[in-house]
């Protein structure tokens, strides 16, 4: 293999192994609160939530019609049956069903007592006082059973779950006002680069602006966590230091960018080394090869690189499943769906590739992905472009032009 066309380094941790290195060492926040149900969306939940009720409480109707006993059900021909009464829903009956009568029922009204099947209104036909039944209606139809949706003392939400608006309606079913969630986890930030400028500032000759922060602040903020900003720091041995001692003093993961290369200015993984725990720093993925991990005392950290891309490949494919375990959730497992690739792309087989891709539906209405644009770690323009990632194993080298390859759609994580 030539060296151009090999991406391979040893010193490099394969993807895989780096996620299972994040997820061994990564543990849930201490600490929780008690939030009225509406406040807790989106929050994870410190404990499980054990229904205090059978759901629903009691036989009901699932159908507007007649509530009856299976016994007079006719087995040919049909029956007339007198109409007793009507019920509603939350207004009982307070007779009893007898052999030969029936109830008007409305839908998600309690079963009246002696009745055990609903024939629905369509079913029927009215005749004065009674009501004629047919053939065909099974004994117990449309009936809702107490306890169908929801057993009394059995486990709804577990621990570890993020609340969603469906959860809130569960546990609002359950008549449960309050839950204890997992306190939000603190996470500061900051970019290194002596050549980076904060909006408003003027920029000068080799200057950038930094927008590493910017969609750092908006991918943490969409995970739900407290946010400390704290701005830039200069390509300087002690800044950096003095920099990662104020973040640990007060937050629970301190993530920076840039400053990771093998450059001479490069002081963050030197450090992580000083001041913590190294425990990797680079991984076999592209964007992103310098990522580095380890801990800060009680602190854990991560050093993004500085490119635009890759800070935020690497958030999103390795910093955001250990924060949402750091938050108390079990990361559920990404979506991956399998799509034709409409063009060729360009890769060298060593590292797994995220490349930014557009989804979208052919005219024959098959799934399709293209490139996003240049794939270049500095081409911030094509991340916004993309709706997923092409994810294109270590392995492989150029894909052709009809291939099948895997995506991640952004809507299933962003
Ligand atoms: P570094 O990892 O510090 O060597 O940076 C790699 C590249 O990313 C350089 O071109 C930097 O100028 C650029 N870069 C680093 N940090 C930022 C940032 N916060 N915003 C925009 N570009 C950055
Ligand atoms: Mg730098």
């Amino acid at each position: 293999m030539s060296a151009k066309n090999d991406d391979h380094d040893p010193h490099s941790l394969s993807f895989a192994e780096a996620v299972r290195r994040v997820g061994a060492a990564i543990t849930p926040v201490s600490g929780f609160e008690q939030l009225a149900l509406r406040e807790a969306l989106d929050r994870v939940l410190h404990e499980d939530v054990v229904s205090p009720l059978d759901v629903p409480g009691h036989a009901n109707s699932a159908m507007d019609g007649y509530a009856l006993r299976a016994a007079d059900l006719p087995a040919d021909g049909e029956r007339e049956l007198s109409v007793i009464g009507t019920v509603f829903a939350g207004h009982p009956f307070a007779g009893t069903v007898e052999a030969g009568q029936a109830v008007r029922i409305m839908t998600g009204a309690m079963l009246p007592a002696g009745a055990d099947t609903v024939v629905k209104q369509e079913d029927t036909q009215k005749r004065g006082e009674q009501v004629v039944v047919g053939t065909g209606h099974k004994p117990g139809a449309n009936v809702r059973l107490p306890g169908e949706d929801i057993r009394r003392g059995a486990v709804v939400l577990a621990r570890g779950r993020r609340l969603t608006p469906a959860d809130l309606g569960l546990l609002a079913s359950l008549g449960i006002p309050e839950v204890k969630v997992f306190r939000r986890p603190r996470v500061a930030f900051f970019s290194t680069g002596d050549e980076l400028r904060s909006l408003g500032q003027p920029l000068g000759e080799g200057q950038i602006y930094d927008s590493n922060r910017y969609t750092l602040h908006g991918m943490l903020t969409r995970l739900g966590v407290e946010v400390i900003d704290m701005g830039v720091v200069p390509d300087d041995r002690d800044a950096v230091r003095e920099a990662f001692r104020t973040a640990t003093a007060s937050a629970d993961m301190l993530i920076t960018s840039g400053g990771v290369s093998v450059g001479e200015a490069d002081f963050v993984k030197e450090t992580l080394q000083a001041l913590g725990q190294v425990n990797f720093w680079k991984v076999a993925m592209k964007p992103g090869k310098p990522l580095a991990f380890g801990h800060l005392g009680n602190t854990v950290f991560f050093g993004l690189p500085g490119n635009p891309v890759s800070a935020m490949a690497t958030f999103y494919q390795v910093v955001q499943p250990s924060l949402l375990r750091l938050a108390g959730e079990q990361p559920p497992e990404r979506l991956r769906i399998t799509v034709t690739c409409a063009e060729r792309l360009k890769k060298a087989p060593g590292r797994l590739d995220f490349q930014r891709g557009v989804l979208s539906r052919d005219e024959h209405g098959q799934l399709v992905v293209r490139a996003a644009g240049l794939q270049g770690s500095h081409v911030l323009s094509g991340m916004s472009r993309a709706n997923c990632f092409i994810v294109l194993p270590a392995a492989a080298g150029n894909i052709e032009a009809g291939s099948p390859v895997d995506v991640e759609p952004f809507a299933a994580f962003m």
